[in-house]
């Protein structure tokens, strides 16, 4: 009963903190245990026993119910975004942006979510001191940028609502090796290719369609196709047998 209680003191304040579960990067273990004390209108003897290090709620394997109306906005699992065919967004949704100084190939400039676009930059530094000069080929797109690529190829391309390049947290990338642009399929063979598929997670990025996973995750081999994820994802995804977002989270593609 007292645990009842404690517990519900604790969603009351974390929800009064005014903090939005939804919207926090990764779900820190050190935001939610702090309003023990003054919260608590209990009588002294309390509990000695140290506040339960709160337990992450099991959120995975959660089921997409937003209406047609709430699909401006993405489907969320454990505050990851989730966008793809099945979990679609409308063309009202846009994320908030900034611009990254990162090198690009082909586009005017990357724009990503704030979070993402740090991540990426500590990424491509990182990568330039290994000797690798990566290039931005995508970031984000627009429903119309979408709905564009999507009628000049029905095959390589998703269709506007069910790209993850819409959400503004993924990032094609090739590698300028000797002067040449080195992209797609042989991005993936190259050192760079392999240097960033080791050390994305530590970014919090990860191969979000790895080879021999289109069953599970919908969506062929792309070597050059990165997402971020946050690091406790991205390591979390590493540690699931398939290395994919679907099974890490427990969703359908
Ligand atoms: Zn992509």
């Amino acid at each position: 009963m007292i645990r009842a209680i404690l517990a519900l003191i604790l969603t009351l304040a974390f929800v009064g903190s005014g903090i939005d579960p939804a919207s926090a990067e990764e779900p820190s273990p050190t935001a939610s245990p702090t309003p023990t004390t003054s919260a608590s209108p209990m009588p002294s003897p309390a509990p000695t026993t140290d506040p339960a290090p709160s337990e992450e709620p099991d959120c995975r394997g959660a089921a997409d119910t937003r209406s047609a109306a709430q699909r401006n906005k993405p489907f969320r699992v454990c505050a990851v975004v989730v966008l793809s065919k099945h979990h679609r967004v409308t063309a009202t949704y846009r994320p908030k942006l900034v611009t990254v100084s990162v090198p690009r190939n082909g586009i005017s400039q990357v724009a990503l979510q704030r979070v993402a676009a740090t991540a990426l930059k500590a990424l491509f530094t990182r990568a330039r001191k290994a000797g690798h000069k990566l290039v931005v080929r995508s970031a984000y797109r627009s429903f119309s940028t979408q709905k564009y690529l999507y009628r000049r190829d029905h095959r390589l391309t998703a269709p506007p609502g069910a790209s993850e390049h819409q959400s503004g947290l993924a990032a094609d990338l090739a590698v300028i090796r000797k002067g040449r642009l080195v992209r797609g399929y042989a991005f993936g063979t190259s050192a760079a290719g392999r240097w960033v598929r080791k050390h994305a997670a530590e970014f919090g990025f990860i191969l979000r369609y790895p080879n021999h996973r289109a069953a599970i995750t919908g969506i062929p081999y792309e070597p050059w196709h990165f997402r971020y994820v946050g690091r406790t994802a991205a390591a979390g995804v590493g540690k699931t047998k398939t290395k994919t977002l679907e099974r890490y989270l427990k969703v359908s593609a």
